[in-house]
C-alpha cells in the first residue's frame, strides 16, 4: 500500500474523532504486515477532565492488538482543527508504538502535502525499551 493511500485512510479515520473539548481532530491508519488497515481517531473525555483522552495512534494500535494483530508495517497520522497541520505523535504514543512495534514506520504528511516516513529511532531516540 502506498503512503498516499494510507494517509487518505487516516483522513477518513479523522472524521470519526470525538473532540468536543479541543476540536483538534486526529486520524490514524495502521497497516499490518498481513495487509489489513486498522483505523483510529482521537477520543476525548467529554467531561473535560482530560486524563482519559485517547490519541488516534493508540486507539488504532489497541484496536489492532485486541483483534489479534501483532505485526505492523506503518502508521499514517493526520491531524488539525480546521485544516491539517504537521501532526507528529505525542510522547505517550511514541513510547507506546516503540514498545509494541519498534520497527514500525510513521507516515506523516507535511503542511505542503509532502509525505515523509520516520523510524521510531528518529522519533524517539534513546527510548526506554526494556521488556518484561
Ligand atoms: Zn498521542
Amino acid at each position: 500500500m502506498t503512503n498516499e493511500r494510507l494517509v487518505e485512510l487516516a483522513k477518513e479515520a479523522r472524521e470519526n474523532a470525538r473532540v468536543e473539548i479541543s476540536g483538534f481532530k486526529v486520524g490514524a491508519a495502521l497497516l499490518t504486515k498481513s495487509g489489513e488497515v486498522i483505523k483510529g481517531s482521537n477520543i476525548e473525555d467529554p467531561s473535560g477532565i482530560g486524563v482519559t483522552n485517547i490519541c488516534a495512534e493508540r486507539c488504532a494500535l489497541v484496536k489492532a492488538l485486541s483483534e489479534g494483530f501483532d505485526e505492523f508495517e506503518k502508521i499514517a497520522v493526520v491531524g488539525g482543527a480546521d485544516k491539517l497541520i504537521f501532526c507528529a505523535p505525542c510522547g505517550a504514543c511514541r513510547q507506546y508504538l516503540n514498545s509494541w512495534c519498534p520497527d514500525i514506520k510513521v507516515v506523516l504528511p507535511a503542511e505542503d502535502g509532502k509525505i515523509k516516513e520516520y523510524s521510531m529511532s528518529e522519533l524517539l531516540p534513546y527510548s526506554f525499551n526494556e521488556t518484561f
